[in-house]
């Protein structure tokens, strides 16, 4: 169920939000009375539309309460004989009390980290026999979002593991997937890091028809934030009529990536900045194509084995090989192409231009990067302070630069009337590097054609299927 956690000053702001809250689709309302000015609670439990559960949470645990403890605990029993549906009370302060027709919920707070011996508290916390139990832990990263997904997968009892922060995005989505009763969400200002407004969990993720059969995807990075990933994917799959969700895993580590993977139960991953090397040296099987390349964008997990492809690459040159035609009548055969980057994506993209018969040359910051890649390709590399050297009629950026900035890494005075270009980044969808380049006269792929492209390839790896047209045509208008 998702629970709305409701932060308000005064009682009818509180019930104007349960009202939202049931509109946008919460099934409880999750009171905290320790962001009232007045702790008085009997007007919001006499006309309450949704179950509620009632708390004020310490301060010593997070919350805002500032009172005594006494006139704390005596709050929560006043709720609870006065018609509250469950009270949560801190497992470090948990007294017993009488409780009337009131659920106990019994929690766990940290903000700062995922402490080690959670199971152990886990025992402690059902020894007294609540209703539920609550564990929510700051994820630092994806080592600790894989430990909280085991506990809730194991925990003693019904209730709730809340992987605080961008971190634990996945578990409190995918929450039911591994045997969670509850996520907490947002209607109006979020009450803990992390938490995703409660329309989104219900609208982009339908979180409602999510069970223990459901397959879960994800798209393994960081940055994620951005990704059209499961705007994208989760339309897919709702259209085919498909029980599998998409989310986002901030991975801070690419080590971690198989650790990560098991414990979300992953049948896929689409694998991003800067992971693609990483994941490439940790698979099971790569086609020869992700071989060659040695990134992997795209991960297929088949009875426990990790496969890998690289759908970047046939994506990219298809992008380049239609912008090509409408410029040239012809594809890139013999044409001198400028690959922008050494990392996973230039990799794929420099790897799928020479088998096109293009010219390669790589640029690249790092410029021995960018020499060990020609010289893998058997092509030519120039310093990426000299790429009017490069004489380039193709030009792909496949850096990070205008990644959410107005940068632009080809200077605006090398662009040529007969040139195409392709800019891999797609957040902005309109680049400077695109900008510049039309300006000048050029044919222009932009980074969500090729975004799209590599996701339906990756969709055919997954379920043997690709993107409906209409919704193909849909996304190119809209995303
Ligand atoms: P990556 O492996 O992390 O490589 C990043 C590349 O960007 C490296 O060559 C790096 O150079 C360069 N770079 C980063 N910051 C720079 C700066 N300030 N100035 C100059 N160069 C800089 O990432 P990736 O996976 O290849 O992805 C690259 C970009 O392509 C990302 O924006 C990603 O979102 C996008 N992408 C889009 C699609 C799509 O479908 N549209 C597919 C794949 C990737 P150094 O070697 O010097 O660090």
């Amino acid at each position: 169920m998702i629970v709305a956690s409701i932060a308000e000053p005064a009682p009818d702001r509180v019930l104007a939000r349960m009202d939202e809250a049931k509109r946008a689709g919460a099934d409880v309302a999750e009171v905290r009375a320790d962001f009232l000015e007045r702790p008085e609670l009997g007007e919001i439990l006499a006309r309450k539309t949704l179950p509620a559960i009632v708390t004020a949470r310490a301060s010593w645990e997070g919350g805002r309460w500032r009172g005594n403890e006494d006139d704390r605990i005596a709050l929560l029993r006043t709720a609870a004989l006065g018609g509250a549906d469950y009270v949560d009370v801190e497992f470090k302060a948990y007294k017993d009390f009488e409780r009337g027709k009131a659920a106990l919920i019994v929690s766990y707070h940290d903000f700062e980290k995922t402490p080690e011996k959670l199971e152990s508290i886990a025992q402690k916390m059902a020894a007294l026999d609540p209703a539920a139990i609550k564990i929510a832990c700051l994820a630092r990263g994806a080592a600790d979002l894989a430990r909280l997904v085991e506990l809730q997968k194991n925990l003693p009892r019904p209730g709730a593991v809340v992987a605080m922060g961008e971190a634990g995005e996945a578990l409190r989505v995918m929450y039911a997937r591994y045997g969670g009763m509850m996520t907490y969400a947002s209607i109006g200002e979020a009450t803990a890091p992390g938490q995703l407004p409660v329309g989104e969990l219900v609208q982009a993720y339908r979180v409602k028809s999510v069970d223990d059969g459901t397959k879960v995807y994800a798209v393994v990075g960081d940055p994620v934030a951005h990704s059209r990933g499961p705007r994208v994917f989760n339309r897919v799959f709702h259209e085919l009529g498909i029980n599998a969700r998409y989310v986002r895993v901030r991975l801070d580590d690419g080590a971690l990536f198989r650790d990560v993977a098991a414990a979300l139960e992953l049948s896929g991953a689409s694998v991003t900045v800067p992971h693609k090397e990483a994941v490439a040296a940790r698979l099971d099987e790569a086609d020869e194509a992700a071989k060659a390349i040695g990134a992997v964008n795209t991960v297929t997990v088949l009875e426990g084995r990790f496969i890998g492809t690289n759908t970047d690459a046939p994506a990219a040159a298809e992008a380049i090989r239609e912008a090509a035609k409408r410029k040239w009548s012809h594809g890139v055969y013999g044409m001198r192409a400028l690959v922008l980057g050494a990392g996973g994506a230039a990799r794929a993209i420099a790897w799928a231009l020479r088998a096109e018969g293009a010219r390669v040359i790589v640029a690249n910051r790092t410029f021995d990067r960018a020499k060990a890649l020609a010289e893998e390709l058997r092509g030519e590399y120039v310093a990426w302070d000299r790429l009017i050297e490069a004489r380039a009629q193709v030009v792909v950026n496949a850096t990070s630069v205008g990644l959410g900035t107005d940068e632009s890494p080809f200077p605006r005075e090398l662009w040529k009337k007969d040139a195409v270009a392709l800019d891999c980044v797609y957040v902005p969808r309109a680049t400077r590097f695109l900008r510049e380049a039309r300006e000048a006269g050029a044919e222009t792929a932009d980074g969500v054609e090729m975004y799209l492209r590599q996701a339906n390839l990756q969709l055919q790896q997954w379920i043997g299927r690709g993107m409906p047209t209409e919704l193909l045509k849909e996304f190119r208008a809209t995303l």
